[in-house]
């Protein structure tokens, strides 16, 4: 009997758990119609190290509050913000008062992304010497402001700067949330409606482009009318076929998605969908299975009941979060028995600075896809990703060459962005991706450090300033 056979990854259908919010003694007095209020959950966010103070009471240790604070003042590409329905689920089972809750939290999966320390980012390391702001460039690739082309048939808008929740490794750590003390952040030139309005006036004139994704930061920011007129302008365009609404906020927000207003917002956009033959669909983005609780299953399930397609979960691969298969297995499980969300992509980290704690190399990425295999249903099997600059995303297994001693992979593309419309070369060049010099060989780590000895004393910024595509072998 197989199912009495030892396997790599025991499967069990895990019951979906809310932890109780009370255990946190500045939400000791929260009741079950405030927690469900986004407007509650809105005003309550932790923004800032005083108000995680009195939501944790006595309970974490000051270390860890001076490491998070060395962290902000000198690390941090994102300013902090986190609705109480992501904080409630960090070290889940502990109250704060509880033996071992800095230790729990510490070791938290969620606390790991949400709120990094000091003390997890790489000291030898902290960024990788071709990280950079905007690492996908795409700023180049607007058409219009805020809509990114990089692909011939779908483009990327982003429709606006925030987040209900800000994530540590953001990708667009250059636009997205508040400046840090280490990231001033890109403002947008244009108005929001005129932003909007020219990203509607380039899709009526370019028909190449079928799929939208609609994104930011994440849409649950906008107020719904506002969002609900432009996926309503897009559904009018007779060339899109679909339209991808990005949102985070389904798992750190659910409640959002949960009003009235989304609700019934929502199914009007579906039934006008419908009616056109347009596919609408939700992707989020959860790392963590315990992040999956009744709540988040709830505005899923409300969501696929006014009609739209589907709702997908883009993940990203962040070491200490979810980088073993049973972590990855679990969160898939936990989206698809209950939530009825579909695992859909995991990414690797993008190549952002002071990232590199939280990146993978390529050749683990390669190994949890392979370790994966065979135990979700074929739909529903993510796959891994690398988004390559200036070529897109790629499954980790299409790398044309890779150098595992130096962590560089090469990569071709079959398909121009607008940035390379004149450059007859762009199909027959190989571009770069850059593995964690920690996680390379002795003898890679010290041909990395012997660059950037060599650009240091030439007077120069950082081997980075090295354009990271090369001709073709
Ligand atoms: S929700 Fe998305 S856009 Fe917003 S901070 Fe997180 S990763 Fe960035």
């Amino acid at each position: 009997m197989i199912d009495q056979v030892e396997q790599p990854y025991a499967y069990r259908h895990a019951e979906l758990v809310e932890p109780d919010w009370r255990r946190f003694p500045g939400w000791a007095s929260v009741t079950s119609s405030e927690w469900e209020s986004a407007q509650w959950q809105r005003a309550h966010c932790v923004k800032n190290i005083r108000q995680l103070r009195q939501v944790l009471g006595a309970g974490a240790d000051e270390a860890f509050y001076a490491d998070l604070e060395r962290d902000q003042a000198e690390r941090a590409t994102m300013s902090m913000l986190i609705p109480p329905q992501m904080v409630n689920t960090m070290a889940p089972l502990l109250a704060p008062d509880d033996p071992g809750f800095t230790a729990a939290l510490y070791a938290d999966p969620v606390r790991r992304y949400m709120i990094p320390v000091f003390s997890d980012r790489r000291p030898d390391w902290p960024s990788h010497p071709h990280s950079s702001r905007d690492s996908l460039h795409e700023a180049e690739m607007w058409a219009v402001e805020g809509l990114t082309h990089r692909y011939p048939t779908k483009v990327l808008a982003e429709v606006l700067p925030t987040c209900p929740q800000y994530c540590g490794h953001c990708t667009r750590m250059d636009l997205v949330g508040n400046p840090t003390p280490v990231v001033d952040k890109h403002k947008f030139a244009l108005p929001r409606d005129d932003r909007l309005a020219a990203m509607v006036g380039y899709l009526k004139a370019t028909p190449g482009v079928r799929d939208v994704v609609v994104s930011g930061g994440d849409v649950a920011n906008l107020p719904w009318p506002r969002l609900e007129a432009f996926v309503s302008e897009l559904l009018a365009i007779d060339s899109i076929r679909d339209i991808r609404l990005a949102t985070k906020a389904l798992m750190g927000l659910p409640q959002f998605w949960l009003t009235d207003e989304v609700r019934a917002g929502m199914e009007r956009l579906a039934t006008t969908a419908t009616q056109r033959g347009v596919s609408i669909a939700i992707h989020t983005h959860v790392n963590a299975a315990q992040s999956v609780t009744p709540l988040v299953a709830k505005a899923a399930k409300a969501m696929l009941a006014t009609g739209i397609r589907d709702v997908r979960n883009q993940g990203v691969l962040l070491r200490g979060v979810n980088t073993t298969s049973e972590a990855l297995l679990d969160l898939c499980f936990a989206l698809l028995d209950d939530a009825k969300i579909m695992p859909y992509y995991f990414y690797l980290c993008d190549m952002i600075p002071n990232a590199e704690h939280w990146r993978l190399s390529l050749a683990e990425a390669q190994q949890l896809q392979h370790n994966i295999m065979g135990y979700l249903p074929g739909f529903a099997t993510p796959r891994m990703i690398c988004d390559v600059p200036y070529v897109g995303k790629r499954w980790v297994h299409q790398v044309a060459r890779y150098d595992t001693d130096r962590g560089i992979s090469y990569w071709t593309k079959n398909y121009r962005t607008g940035v390379e419309a004149g450059d007859p070369l762009a199909l027959a060049r190989q571009y770069e991706y850059y593995d964690p010099i920690y996680t390379l060989p002795e003898s890679g780590q010290q041909w990395w450090r012997e660059l950037a000895d060599r650009d240091a004393a030439a007077g120069q910024a950082a081997v980075g300033a090295s354009p990271a595509v090369s001709a073709s072998a």
